[in-house]
């Protein structure tokens, strides 16, 4: 795209339909002769905390993040819209400049359920502090810095239905607005994540004949059959990737019989395997494993996904998985990285440092700089 290029340090034209007058005083900050400004990031993130928002209920998120990304928008000459996904559910997007070469994207709901913000030298606490109201306020931030120091041609893009079905996501997919790279926000310790494992899940079901125990011959035991089916399934070699290391393969559950008198009729076993790529070698070496003592029903299937890489950042890679694949490429070539841990996410212990807040706002920069200046 030729636009960009051209726009990058242009001066901001003025916001075409940013709703400025509809701004709340209570997170803006109005100073003599310097304009509107928003909230620091502390305060930001605890302000999007305080807004319950679990999937479902993002209205009142949403217009919170359309005023203060309209009082961006006034300062810096952007455009603010509601992207519609189902009545009282949208996303928000800003764009600057002509073409918003890169989008820096979250998303706006949450697990339930709902605890408020609270914080001491270290951390703030509360839902979503780290699963994504901190990745939202350190890219609001992130943003304003870029803009202030004269950069254009950046999206703001935060969406809806992450935790259940990535509607909101799809529903971007459909309505791209010329982004060649996204930043994805997840929580990465600040690291950039390489790529994501997939998983492949299937319920292995044998079946067998009952009879009376002491004449086996008359039955057919399917615990016998499964326990060959998954010990065959142990020994099958699954592929080893250089990037996200070996797939991993964990038999979860296992269940069958009546009672031990009785040759078993059925049995079966949950597996799931972590995926570091496509599934289809996978899935034919484990319906091989299994052919002649049981079936392999499958229950999920998701590819491991590969994230794009950038000189002088830290790396990562990570096991969840993310909106990225709904994107679908759409809104351009994906990375992902946030600020805080997953391991606190979706916890009732869920929190993000302050240092790791500050530091994503200049993460987030040197992103987006360094892929402005990519082809
Ligand atoms: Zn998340």
């Amino acid at each position: 795209m030729e636009c960009y290029r051209e726009a990058i340090y242009a001066l901001a034209v003025p916001a075409s339909f940013s709703s400025f007058g509809s701004v709340p005083k209570s997170f803006l900050r109005r100073q003599p002769h310097e304009g509107i400004f928003l909230m620091n990031i502390i305060e930001l993130t605890r302000a999007l905390i305080d807004i319950e928002s679990i999937t479902g209920n993002e209205e009142q998120v949403g217009h919170y993040l359309f005023d203060t990304l309209s009082g961006l928008a006034a300062r810096f000459g952007g455009r603010v819209e509601r992207m519609e996904v189902e009545p009282r559910r949208f996303n928000v997007f800003a764009q600057f400049g002509d073409c918003p070469a890169v989008t820096l994207s979250t998303h706006m709901d949450t697990v339930p359920p709902f605890f408020a913000s609270s914080e001491d030298g270290e951390n703030i606490y509360g839902r979503a502090a780290c699963d994504t109201k901190g990745i939202i306020a350190s890219m609001i931030k992130a943003a304003e810095a870029l803009l202030e120091s004269g950069g254009t041609n950046l999206g703001l893009l935060f969406v809806v239905g992450e935790e259940r079905n990535s509607a909101g996501a799809y529903q971007a997919s459909r309505h791209p607005r010329g982004s060649r790279f996204l930043i994805n926000g997840e929580p990465t310790e600040n690291l950039l994540a390489l790529g994501s494992k997939g998983s492949l899940r299937y319920e292995i079901a044998a079946s067998g004949r009952m009879a009376h125990s002491a004449y086996p011959e008359l039955g057919e035991s399917a615990i016998e059959k499964l326990l060959d089916a998954l010990s065959a399934i142990r020994k099958v070699q699954l592929p080893v990737d250089e990037l996200l290391g070996p797939s991993t393969l964990n038999i979860g559950t296992i269940s069958g019989g009546r009672a031990p008198n009785i040759i078993p009729d059925a049995a079966k076993a949950e597996v799931m395997i972590r995926l570091v790529g496509d599934a289809t070698s996978t899935d034919e070496a484990i319906r091989r494993a299994v052919e002649g003592k049981a079936a392999a029903n499958e229950v999920l299937r998701i590819p491991a996904l590969r994230l794009g890489a950038l000189a002088g950042f830290e790396t990562t890679v990570v096991a969840y998985t993310t909106d990225i694949p709904a994107f679908g490429g759409t809104w351009g070539r994906p990375f992902l990285m946030g600020p805080g841990t997953i391991h606190v996410a979706h916890t009732l212990d869920e929190r993000v440092p302050k240092p790791q807040l500050l530091e994503a706002v200049e993460i987030y920069q040197r992103m987006v700089r360094q892929l402005w200046n990519e082809k």
